[in-house]
């Protein structure tokens, strides 16, 4: 059955992801220790470094996360905090009505949790929701706004059951600042801006609420102008004092079941969440996966989400290819980090899915002699494209078909460290720009039931993140804590859809063994891969003139492209006895810090 969610090409119309093919430029020297040192003059990266530091995706946040640990409150605290001001300030992101990935370390009982507050499926979806009546797959971008699209939303429960966990300040005090913000107005930023522009572009006329909010009058809404959502503000407001129940049971529910009816109303074959599946959403404590790295332990999140999986294949594969190949250059670095993330995505668009359903090989996809055995299949001298998936163990009985890659668009990523020494990592998404673009109570439904793949099997052969009822789909998002003799020492994640793990893997051998410093990560240019190409950052030092990489690369077998990247990375790393926080310089993310005494 022939394939039709030409993601790329939509991607492509909308400036989603640009890639542009420019000739081979000429020789320069870049030296592994500082794979793309950034120019200082031309780029403003927010930083901050302290005892207790926060980066966020948006100033504002990250104020309002900064202003809970001045109080005395967790890093869950400050995460409650920035997340229900996201939902405000940055809702083409993340929101209450999406899901999140949250890992959690906690000092006093040393323990790293991992809360999954994904969006799941309702009981009612059939597995072929996304095939027309002509048996082909649903135009994706048809697909994004539809109403069946939208998840029982986790986030709301994941931030609960955080702060039931590792909350210290009043569930209600953590969030005023969302209030009064929704209430009282906000100065759009650029990027709410544009993403609102996006929106339009991707189609917004199904939802009146969307456009008489967002795009008012037919324009986008006043720059100059405080940006009010005082639906958002009783929302919250009504969350704040009633908590849990409020949402998944309570008058929100009840909204939100009415929000949709009135699209069924208009379009009977509109499947959507009821309040039985609302009331029964449960946030899940899943078993971080962690993998030693050299002299580190670097551990992420499960499935749902392949992108913690590819992650720390990616960083097994890189870290025994480059011991076999010894040599300084700075070829071999991308050569083997672009090979090292195309064998990690064959087995990820082939093994992982919400293990509710199929059972998902997660040890063996990670288990040391597996990755050599995939690392001894690479080629220290010639690209491979197209690889296929492993056979780790425990996929014996297994016959699956791979799915295509999913896209992305609406994430954002945060982490804080506490002055009790407590570290959050935490990614959260609505999917898509602004999910589905519609609303209830002000706040925007997520499309993450797109991240599906939209066919169920190929030639009779399941796919793994097939949709069924109650499930969860695949995820790329990655949260990450790293520890260095069992305590943390890095925290960082990004948005990026698919290239989540690819963004990450770049910050964090541009970390751990180049030095880099969190400002220098963020800036550093980027590396990605497709299945049968290379994709390098636009604007780095090897599409300068003077660059040998391109030719390098293309000499070892590589097709490259060049392309913008939209990461969002938010990074803090423990150095000479304080944090320190960097934000992409990509967003309009900040970091920012309380002084004070020394962490242990
Ligand atoms: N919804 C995507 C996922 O869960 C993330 C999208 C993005 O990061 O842009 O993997």
């Amino acid at each position: 059955m022939p394939i039709r969610l030409n993601k790329a090409q939509v991607l492509k119309q909308f400036g989603l992801i640009l890639f542009l093919t420019i000739p081979i430029p000429i020789i320069a020297q870049v030296t592994p220790a500082a794979p793309e040192s950034i120019d200082k003059k031309k780029i403003k990266v927010s930083t901050a470094s302290g005892q207790s530091v926060v980066v966020t995706a948006n100033p504002l946040a990250s104020d309002a996360a900064l202003e809970t640990l001045k109080k005395g409150g967790t890093a869950m605290d400050a995460v409650v905090a920035a997340q229900t001001v996201l939902t405000v300030v940055e809702p083409q992101s993340s929101g209450l009505g999406g899901g999140s990935f949250l890992m959690y370390w906690e000092e006093a009982t040393k323990s790293l949790t991992a809360l999954d507050g994904r969006e799941t499926a309702s009981a009612q979806v059939k597995e072929d929701m996304w095939i027309n009546s002509d048996g082909n797959a649903m135009p994706w971008i048809k697909a994004t706004k539809s109403p069946s699209a939208i998840g029982v939303p986790g986030t709301t429960a994941l931030l609960w059951e955080g702060h039931r966990q590792f909350g210290r300040l009043p569930w209600e005090n953590n969030f005023q600042r969302s209030i009064v913000l929704a209430k009282q107005g906000f100065i759009p930023s650029p990027r709410f801006l544009r993403s609102i522009s996006l929106a339009k572009g991707l189609g917004i006329s199904h939802s009146k609420d969307f456009k008489s909010l967002y795009f008012p009058n037919n324009s986008l809404p006043n720059q100059n102008v405080p940006f009010r959502n005082k639906e958002l503000a009783s929302t919250l407001s009504r969350i704040s004092k009633g908590g849990i129940n409020e949402f998944y049971l309570g008058s929100i529910a009840n909204e939100l079941i009415d929000d949709l009816q009135l699209f069924k109303n208009k379009k009977k074959e509109i499947k959507s969440i009821t309040n039985e599946d609302l009331a029964n959403y449960k946030v899940i404590k899943r078993e971080p996966i962690c993998k030693r790295y050299k002299s580190w332990k670097v551990c992420s999140f499960p499935p749902p989400s392949g992108g913690g999986v590819a992650l720390l294949q990616t960083l097994g594969t890189y870290e025994l290819l480059s011991k076999k190949n010894v040599s300084e250059s700075t070829i071999k670095h991308w050569h083997l980090l672009a090979e090292s993330l195309r064998f990690a995505d064959a087995d990820r668009s082939h093994w992982i899915g919400d293990p509710i359903d199929l059972p998902v090989p997660t040890k063996g996809l990670l288990d040391d002699n597996y990755i050599e055995e995939r690392a001894n299949t690479i080629k220290n001298n010639k690209a491979t494209f197209r690889p296929l998936a492993g056979k780790p163990k425990g996929s014996e009985l297994l016959d699956l078909a791979s799915q295509p890659r999913t896209a992305g668009g609406g994430t954002t990523h945060l982490v804080v460290v506490d002055k009790y020494a407590n570290v959050a990592s935490y990614t959260s998404s609505v999917e898509t720009v602004f999910g589905t673009r519609t609303l209830s109570g002000g706040m925007i439904l997520n499309n993450q039931l797109t991240d599906f793949s939209f066919i169920s099997k190929v030639k009779g052969k399941p796919i793994a993140n097939r949709i069924k009822p109650n499930k969860r789909p695949l995820s790329s998002m990655a949260p990450v804590i790293v520890f260095k003799d069992n305590r943390p020492v890095l925290a960082l994640g990004s948005p990026g859809g698919w290239l989540i793990p690819h963004y990450i893997a770049n910050a964090l051998i541009g970390t751990l063994d180049f030095q880099l410093s969190p400002k220098e990560v963020v800036s550093q240019k980027l590396l990605s891969v497709q299945p049968s190409y290379t994709v390098l950052e636009k604007d780095g030092n090897w599409s300068k003139e003077g660059s040998n990489i391109y030719q390098s690369l293309f000499k070892l077998g590589h097709q490259i492209k060049y392309s913008s990247f939209s990461s969002g990375l938010a990074v803090i790393k423990w150095h000479k006895g304080s944090w320190h926080g960097a934000a992409d310089p990509r967003r309009e993310g900040t970091a920012l810090s309380l002084q004070g005494k020394k962490n242990p």
